[in-house]
Formats: C-alpha cells, sequence, structure tokens
C-alpha cells in the first residue's frame, strides 16, 4: 500500500462510474473492478497532526467498491461478523444510492456503525471469508465492507439523519451499568429501549472507555463517540461519571441499598502488563495506557491549553506489536517526537496489528525492529532512560497460540539510545471489583466468568466485552452487550 492523494482517488472513481453507466455487470466484471482505496490526509502531513488520517471513501468510490459485492447466496461475510450484520443487504442498497436504507440494515443489529466502519478489524472478521478476496487470492482485495459501512453511517451524520431510538414507556425497574465502553454503551441503549431505568456509572471524567482515552483522534474522531453518548442520554439514560464502582459504591450496596434489580458490569481490560525487566520504573518508561490516556483523554496534544502536558521525548522506542502500539508509536510522533521505534520479538507476519495501521505507521516514518526484545531499560543521569539493551530473536517452535515462538540469540545482546519507552505489551483487568464483590466468579487473569448470556456468578449481575473476554475488540464488546441487555429484558419482563 502506498500512498495515493484523495483528489487522484477521486479522479479515478468518477471515470470508472462514467463506464459503468446504463450496463449489466456479470459476476466476472465485478471482479474486474478495481478495489478502492481510502483516500487519506498525506503522511507528511498527519504525522503532524491529531486529525483522522483516513477521510472516507467518496460517493463514486462507495458505489464501484459497493458494485464490487457478488451478493452471493451463502454470504459467507455474515459469518464472519460477530454481530451477523446482514452484509449483502446494506451493500445492495448501498449500491442504490439509497443510504438510509443501508443505514437502517446495519443498524438492526449494530448500534455503532460509523465506530466499527473506522476501528473494526474486518481484514479478520467479515473481510475474511469474503468471496471476492477468496476469487482474486487476496483477502485485501475482499469487498471493503467496513468502509462501505463508515461512508453510510458518515452520510447520515452529515444530512442530520441520525435518529434517538424510541423509549416505551416507563417500568419503574432500574439498570446499573459499570462502565461506558461499547459493551455498556449497547446494554444501556437496549435496556433503556424497554422503558427501564438506566444509570450509567464512568471512573473517568468522560465517558467512551477505550474510544475516547485509548484509541486515538486521529483514528477514532472523539466527537463520534460524544455522539452516541448523547444519543443515550437524549434516550434517557443517567450518567455518573467521576464515579467508581468498588470504591464510591459498592456492587451490592447498588442492588440490596439503592434499589437497582440488575447490574452489567462492562469495565474493560485496562490494567497494563509491563515486561518486569530492570529499569520499568525510570523516569520517561510509560505503560502505552498511560502514554495515550495523557494524550487522549487529558488532551496533552493540545499543548496550548492542556492543564497537563507531557514529557517531550526525542527518541522513542515502543515495545510491543499490537495496535496499542501502534497507536503509541504514532501518537508520540505526533507529539513531536524526532525518532519513533518499533520492536517487536516476532516478524512483521506475526504481528496482532491490523496491517493497514502498520502501513499507515510506516508511511509516517516509523522504524520497525522486528525479532528484538529489551533485556534491559538503561538508567542515565537522574534517574532517566538513556537507552535499551536489546536482545535478538529468532523463530522457533509454534507455540499455544499457534505462532512461531521467538528464541533468544545468545550473546546477542547491543544497546540503543532512547529517551522514552513505551511498554505496549497488552493489558489485564483491574482487580477492584473482583476485590470488593465477594460471590463475583473470576478466572486465572482475573477477567469476570459469564455464561453466553452474560449472567455471571451472582444473582442479577451481568457481564461482557473486555472484562470477560479478556482484552479484545469493540464489535465483540458490542455483541456481549447485545446477548447481556437481552438477558436482563427477560430478567425485568418477569
Ligand atoms: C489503544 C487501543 C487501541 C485499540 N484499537 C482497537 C481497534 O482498532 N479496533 C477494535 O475493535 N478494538 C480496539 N481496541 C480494543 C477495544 O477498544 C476494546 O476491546 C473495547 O473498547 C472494550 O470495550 P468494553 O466496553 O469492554 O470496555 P472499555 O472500552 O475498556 O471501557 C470500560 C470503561 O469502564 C470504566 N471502568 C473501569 N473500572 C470501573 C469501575 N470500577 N467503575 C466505573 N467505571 C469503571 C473505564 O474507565 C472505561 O471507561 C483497542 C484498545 C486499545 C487500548
Ligand atoms: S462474501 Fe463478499 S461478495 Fe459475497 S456477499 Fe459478502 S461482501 Fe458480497
Amino acid at each position: 500500500m502506498s500512498y495515493i492523494p484523495a483528489d487522484k482517488l477521486h479522479e479515478e472513481a468518477i471515470k470508472t462510474v462514467k463506464e459503468l453507466e446504463g450496463k449489466e455487470l456479470k459476476p466476472k466484471d465485478r471482479l474486474s473492478l478495481p478495489r478502492q482505496e481510502m483516500p487519506s490526509q498525506d503522511p507528511e502531513v498527519r504525522k503532524k497532526n491529531m486529525n483522522e488520517v483516513a477521510l472516507g471513501y467518496f460517493e463514486e468510490q462507495v458505489k464501484i467498491e459497493a458494485e464490487r459485492c457478488l451478493q452471493c447466496k451463502t454470504a459467507p461475510c455474515i459469518s464472519g461478523c460477530p454481530v451477523q450484520i446482514d452484509i449483502p443487504g446494506f451493500i445492495k442498497t448501498a449500491a442504490e444510492g439509497d443510504y438510509e436504507k443501508s443505514l437502517s440494515i446495519i443498524k438492526r443489529t449494530s448500534l455503532l456503525p460509523a465506530i466499527c466502519g473506522r476501528v473494526c478489524p474486518q481484514e479478520v472478521q467479515c473481510q475474511l471469508p469474503c468471496t471476492v478476496g477468496k476469487s482474486l487470492k487476496d483477502v485485501d482485495l475482499a469487498v471493503s465492507i467496513g468502509r462501505i459501512e463508515r461512508f453510510v453511517a458518515d452520510w447520515a451524520d452529515a444530512k442530520g439523519k441520525k435518529t434517538v431510538p424510541q423509549v416505551k414507556p416507563e417500568t419503574g425497574k432500574k439498570v446499573a451499568i459499570i462502565g461506558s465502553g461499547p459493551a455498556s454503551i449497547t446494554v444501556a441503549a437496549d435496556v433503556r429501549r424497554e422503558g427501564h431505568e438506566v444509570h450509567m456509572f464512568e471512573a473517568f471524567h468522560k465517558p467512551g472507555g477505550v474510544m475516547v482515552y485509548g484509541i486515538p483522534e486521529f483514528r477514532l474522531p472523539k466527537r463520534i463517540v460524544a455522539d452516541e453518548i448523547e444519543a443515550l442520554k437524549e434516550m434517557g439514560v443517567k450518567l455518573e461519571t467521576n464515579f467508581l464502582v468498588g470504591r464510591t459504591r459498592k456492587i451490592q450496596d447498588l442492588i440490596d441499598k439503592d434499589g437497582f434489580e440488575a447490574v452489567f458490569i462492562g469495565t474493560g481490560a485496562g490494567l497494563p502488563k509491563f515486561m518486569n525487566i530492570e529499569g520499568e520504573n525510570l523516569i520517561g518508561v510509560f505503560s502505552a495506557n498511560e502514554y495515550l490516556t495523557r494524550v487522549n483523554l487529558m488532551r496533552a496534544y493540545d499543548k496550548e491549553r492542556s492543564a497537563t502536558p507531557i514529557y517531550q521525548a526525542k527518541k522513542v522506542a515502543v515495545l510491543g506489536g499490537g495496535n496499542v502500539a501502534m497507536d503509541a508509536a504514532r501518537s508520540a510522533l505526533r507529539m513531536g517526537a524526532a525518532e519513533v521505534h518499533v520492536l517487536y520479538r516476532r516478524t512483521e507476519k506475526e504481528m496482532p496489528a491490523r496491517v493497514e495501521e502498520v502501513a499507515h505507521a510506516k508511511e509516517e516514518g516509523i522504524t520497525f525492529h522486528f525479532l528484538r526484545s529489551p533485556k534491559r531499560i538503561l538508567e542515565g543521569e537522574k534517574g532517566r532512560v538513556r537507552g535499551l539493551e536489546v536482545l535478538k530473536y529468532e523463530l522457533g517452535e509454534p507455540d499455544d497460540s499457534g505462532r512461531r515462538r521467538p528464541v533468544e540469540v545468545k550473546n546477542s545482546n547491543y544497546e540503543m539510545e532512547f529517551d522514552t519507552v513505551i511498554v505496549a505489551i497488552g493489558n489485564n483487568s483491574n482487580p477492584l471489583i473482583e476485590k470488593t464483590t465477594p460471590g463475583l466468579d473470576t478466572n486465572k487473569w482475573g477477567n469476570i466468568v459469564a455464561d453466553e448470556n452474560g449472567k455471571t456468578s451472582m444473582e442479577r449481575v451481568f457481564a461482557g466485552g473486555d472484562i470477560v473476554l479478556g482484552a479484545a475488540t469493540v464489535i465483540l464488546a458490542m455483541g456481549e452487550g447485545r446477548k447481556a441487555a437481552q438477558s436482563i429484558n427477560e430478567l425485568l419482563s418477569k
């Protein structure tokens, strides 16, 4: 993937649409239509700003991309979608230019299309089994389902066509929702729709979960998440921020003393993992979680106005190979670092980050060091980081995850200079709720145990999203929320 200016992509799409006019397309013609690249900001410009990188399809591009869909009878794409959106259905209506209908089809099963269209890893979900990608023998050539979804959602937003779901008459029953990430947003909407009183408790001063404090503005503008929260408020959901359940109030008290008839726990996986190597307590070492929270939630990028500016880094090492690592690296660049290096102990092929994010990071000038991992963080003056002692690795036999295990190359250590190190090797769940809620079963990783309907070991207590799955994805959190909401609504209907 290399950068093509947006106006060039638009010009080509206009030309192709003209050629398509009045043509009856056979499957062979559809397969030969050019896959539409996502217009994006120029890498040289965007690496200095926080604005969204991907600009969204032009209407002509949507037409072409939607016409690439073969409308397969078996629709394998649907089985790849965690919430089973009627993908051929919404693509067909988008191809016909009926975006309103297209959106209504998506909204039957997915509450957050503007968000999912931007951040879902479609290449390993709906686009993976897509017949077009299979026929062309390249998953990157599958129909760009997520980009069409995003266009339709943005179109509705631009036309002011967003609708607030109808709420049934009040039932007088109260439900507490803990956390305000995608799992909780979904539960709040689905439960409130049935007329129950919904109170959402969020520990941070802003709602939205990782979509606000973790995923950066340049990938998911905060405005989009804020709109979803606003819609909940318009439905009558009561939101309380700066409310840490487990400290401000315990779960049992919400049920016994505050009259909540059901509780949903959607507290996510916000506890960063560390490498447990020497030097992790030095000045200049951050967890990706802390770094991204400071940049995003505390708006450290807004240097003129932010009350909590961030450590000025010049040469940054990011440890890890997932989306979180990419977000941290690209954020560090935008915060003014002269050089950003990502160190990953396997090869590019095993990197869990989305291919698109890695490509964007490379375009922006981030340097990757594969088969490398630090042995220790080196101390410089006054307890500050001065660099890393790095070890080389090679790939051995596959491990439990099926990926080839990285094996240390003996005596391969060397030093690299850095003034900042960001550790992005994953997250666990915060133990606060587990510790303050006797009777709530958790597994060995501290995740809450819930059945397929979101029911936990405690009466009237449900859970879903990352707190159950471990660090996962927005759409999976949303899907879990849907199931838990259904269980809560069934419980309260008795
Ligand atoms: C940097 C980063 C990038 C990511 N990129 C992607 C991506 O591109 N695509 C994708 O699909 N997924 C991505 N993910 C994963 C995705 O964001 C999560 O899977 C998803 O947000 C989980 O949703 P959730 O509702 O379970 O919890 P969260 O979004 O984690 O929200 C939980 C909320 O609960 C609050 N909370 C916690 N404890 C308490 C308490 N005791 N009392 C009250 N409130 C509490 C937290 O403050 C938080 O706001 C990314 C994650 C990170 C960290
Ligand atoms: S699998 Fe691909 S081509 Fe077939 S219906 Fe789904 S999106 Fe269209």
